[in-house]
């Protein structure tokens, strides 16, 4: 493991940008630092340069207007339930961000790091005397998947809780790098590729995530994980209901990136049952078996369109 030899703290996001270009391929930004320091720390990602965002003051706040609220991305997890449109609008989002980890992360950490914490496996979130012994993966200088023994494809899996459930909720997030900011959909940045999970550029910034109001968004979310505290989820599921009846199913937690599935309030529930299990690619790397979250999977699409739909 190499000690970091820089820590720089931008107030402003050119300064942050500016500041990346010069570190290029060998830096990383920190926000709440709950995932970038446990990876760092562990080996399994590691960097010279770290530059801490938590000064930039533009993107630690929230703007609610008719038709979008907009978070920043530094706004800490535990804070967006002090929200009053939020609350009104988004209780799903609120529920699942009260379903990370445990209370003092949830303090820390920020909804941006949320949405780019690092894809996880039982056999790459682990010391590294542990990956040395067992001869390294795919995501970490092996040449082998150890869940599948496959040379091509790692599936590590994608783990934020709180993407799943904006992603049902139409989010885009505005990105900001030396070119200007563009808006993309939140979900068109994931790649499903295990080891480089996401298309954005490392220099990029996430200033706000925004969620369109007005279509009266139900949002039911589920998390299976072995302990009601701290652990990562083994499955996610938010399924949305919006006020035209559109339905749309977001899967993490067994696949390298959130799957959606979407629909109409009067598609039979087999169906969505059946896409979902066919567009998973949920492999043996996790404390729950392949088989037992598939099984799960079913079920948790068939309670929450029951919930939506009663
Ligand atoms: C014990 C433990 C349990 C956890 N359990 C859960 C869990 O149950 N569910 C869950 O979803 N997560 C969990 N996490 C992961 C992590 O805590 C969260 O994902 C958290 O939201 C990350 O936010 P952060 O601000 O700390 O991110 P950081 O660690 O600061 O950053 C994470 C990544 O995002 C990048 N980044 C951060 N902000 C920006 C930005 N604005 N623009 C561009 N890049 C940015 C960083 O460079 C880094 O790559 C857990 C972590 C720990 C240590």
């Amino acid at each position: 493991m190499t000690a970091e030899k820089i820590y720089i703290k931008p107030a402003t996001i050119d300064e942050a940008i500016s500041m990346a270009y010069a570190h290029k391929d060998d830096f990383c930004y920190v926000a709440g630092g709950t995932d970038v320091l446990v990876n760092k720390y562990q080996g399994n990602k590691e960097c010279s340069c770290l530059i801490d965002i938590t000064d930039i003051t533009e993107l630690k706040s929230i703007h609610a207007d008719a038709g979008n609220v907009k978070i920043g991305a530094l706004v800490r997890l535990d804070d967006l339930k002090n929200h009053k449109v939020l609350a009104e609008n988004f209780p799903g989002l609120l529920i699942a961000a009260h379903e990370v980890a445990s209370p003092m992360l949830r303090k820390t950490a920020t909804l941006g790091g949320n949405i780019l914490c690092e894809n996880r496996c039982s056999f790459y979130n682990q010391s590294e005397w542990w990956r040395e012994a067992v001869g390294y993966c795919l995501k970490c200088e092996g040449d082998v998947c150890i869940a599948t023994g496959g040379k091509k494809a790692c599936f590590s899996k994608f783990v934020s809780d709180t993407v799943p459930v904006m992603i049902s909720a139409g989010a885009t997030i505005e990105i900001c790098d030396i070119e200007g900011t563009e808006i993309v959909g939140l979900e068109t940045i994931y790649t499903g590729d295990g080891i480089k999970p996401r298309n954005l550029k490392d220099t990029a910034i996430i200033k706000n995530i925004i969620l369109p109001l007005g279509n009266d968004y139900k949002i039911v979310f589920k998390k299976l994980r072995p302990r009601q505290a701290v652990d990562f989820t083994s499955l996610t599921t938010a399924v949305s209901l919006d006020k035209d009846n559109n339905i749309r199913i977001v899967i993490g937690g067994v696949d390298p990136k959130p799957v959606l599935i979407c629909g109409t309030a009067g598609d039979a529930k087999e169906g969505f049952i059946k896409k979902a299990l066919a567009k998973t690619r949920v492999v043996d790397n996790d404390f729950y078996s392949r088989k037992y979250r598939r099984e799960m999977l079913a079920l948790f699409i068939e309670q929450s369109l029951d919930e939506l739909l009663k």
